[in-house]
């Protein structure tokens, strides 16, 4: 195909759009044209670069700790496999999650799925939580679960930056702009319009446009509940901390982890409360350190009562409504347009393992490592959602 017309375009640059090229490109041996649009190469406000950085395993859905199995083993392999210079600085620190007495029930769920998986995931009573952690007081914890390995944080921006280069190396094509027409013939996308008033017709369509791919679908006249939604990121500065704690969630809704020689913290609030972002407001919400974060952190460590915040970012989960839940796979009605969306908080570490999927079924037609039919549009026509009952 011409340089205006591509067998797969991608909407959306960041870690899931770069994956998908990648894997097209390289494990696929695609030799079709693939580009990856994206309206900001600087990626500024992408969930990707605005993300915790963070990967577990403790999920109550088997094929997002698949995922993350895979995504684990991609971030240790990544020196073997693009150089000494994409080392990700993978920390395996471990999530320990809480749970309130009647939560208590769920964490036991999703533990049983986890060790059916072959997680090494511990589920400690009170007496074992504060034996273990000195630090954690464990008033309103009826259990906690460990991540014993195979969990914690990374650098995402080493991650995008090695993958997109790869993609690019394997002859995937950037494009910049801002897609804001897609085209469509019968049961199938055709083409896409660019704000610069450009056009570039293509042969598949992903999206991976993460927190905007709801207004991505509409273009194309399909319905998709994923949505932005607000999440503040604090810096803090906590001298008395212990630098050695895993990545702590708390049944309040706060979470915090270490970070360097100090600890990023943020809070999800209840679903209730949680209302779609104003696509363009990215600023962090220091009233809700103040106010809800900083109270319950102190409560749950009392060491955190000493603190300083040196900075504070915001960013967009790509929140599907629905179940929290990713949606990924084609469309029902336009067989040549592929989702890869709705991650809801844990895309970044499934990246990898999205994209190989989708490239395989690009390319082959079927899943081949992984299979992700769980994750296919039909329930979202249906609305039979797929909670995932651990969302951080
Ligand atoms: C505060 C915060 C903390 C998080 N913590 C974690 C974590 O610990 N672990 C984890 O796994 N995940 C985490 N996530 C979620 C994770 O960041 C996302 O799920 C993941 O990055 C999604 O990647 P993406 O490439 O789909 O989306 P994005 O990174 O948002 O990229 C989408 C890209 O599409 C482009 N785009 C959109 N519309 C168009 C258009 N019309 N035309 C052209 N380009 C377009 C955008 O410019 C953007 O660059 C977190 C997210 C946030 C906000």
């Amino acid at each position: 195909m011409s340089a205006s017309s591509f067998d797969v375009a991608i909407v959306g640059g960041a870690a899931i759009g770069s994956a998908v090229a990648y894997f097209l490109k390289s494990a696929e041996g695609f030799a079709g044209s693939v580009a990856m649009i994206e309206r900001d190469a600087s990626f500024a406000t992408a969930a990707t670069t605005l993300s915790a950085a963070s990967i577990r395993q403790q999920f109550s859905t088997p094929e997002n700790i698949r995922l993350s199995r895979f995504g684990l083993d991609f971030l240790r392999g990544m020196p073997a496999r693009f150089g000494p210079d994409a080392d990700p600085a993978l920390r395996e620190g471990g999530y320990l999650i809480l749970a309130p007495p009647d939560g208590r029930a769920i964490l036991e769920e999703n533990h049983r799925v986890q060790k059916a998986e072959g997680a090494p995931i511990a589920l400690l009573e009170p007496e074992a939580l504060a034996a273990r952690f000195p630090w954690l007081s464990t008033e309103g914890v009826a259990a906690g679960s460990l991540g014993l390995s195979g969990e914690g944080w990374f650098d995402a921006h080493t991650l995008l930056r090695a993958v997109r280069a790869a993609a690019r190396a394997a002859g995937a094509r950037l494009v910049n702009g801002e897609v804001v027409a897609i085209e469509t013939e019968g049961h199938r996308v055709t083409a896409l319009q660019f704000a610069d008033g450009s056009r570039i017709a293509c042969g598949a369509l992903v999206n991976a446009a993460g927190p905007s791919a709801g207004k991505v679908a509409a273009l194309a006249g399909r319905p998709l509940p994923v949505e932005p939604r607000k999440r503040s990121v604090f810096v803090l500065d906590a001298p008395d901390a212990p630098g050695d704690m895993p990545l702590l969630a708390d049944p309040s809704g706060f979470w915090v982890r270490p970070e360097g020689a100090g600890f990023i913290a943020g809070y999800s609030p209840p679903e209730s409360e949680d209302t779609p972002a104003d696509p363009d407001d990215f600023s962090a919400d220091h009233a809700l350190f103040e106010e809800i974060l900083w109270p319950a952190l102190a409560h749950r460590v009392p060491v955190f009562e000493r603190l300083k915040v040196t900075g504070a970012w915001a960013g967009h989960y790509d929140y599907n409504a629905l179940d929290q839940n990713a949606v990924i796979g084609p469309d029902p009605e336009l067989s040549n347009f592929f989702y890869a969306n709705g991650f809801s908080g844990h895309g970044l570490q499934h990246a990898p393992g999205v994209g190989r999927a989708l490239a395989e079924l690009i390319a082959c037609g079927r899943y081949r490592s992984l299979d992700l039919s769980v994750f296919g549009y039909d329930r979202i026509k249906a609305k039979r959602p797929l909670f995932e009952k651990n969302v951080i």
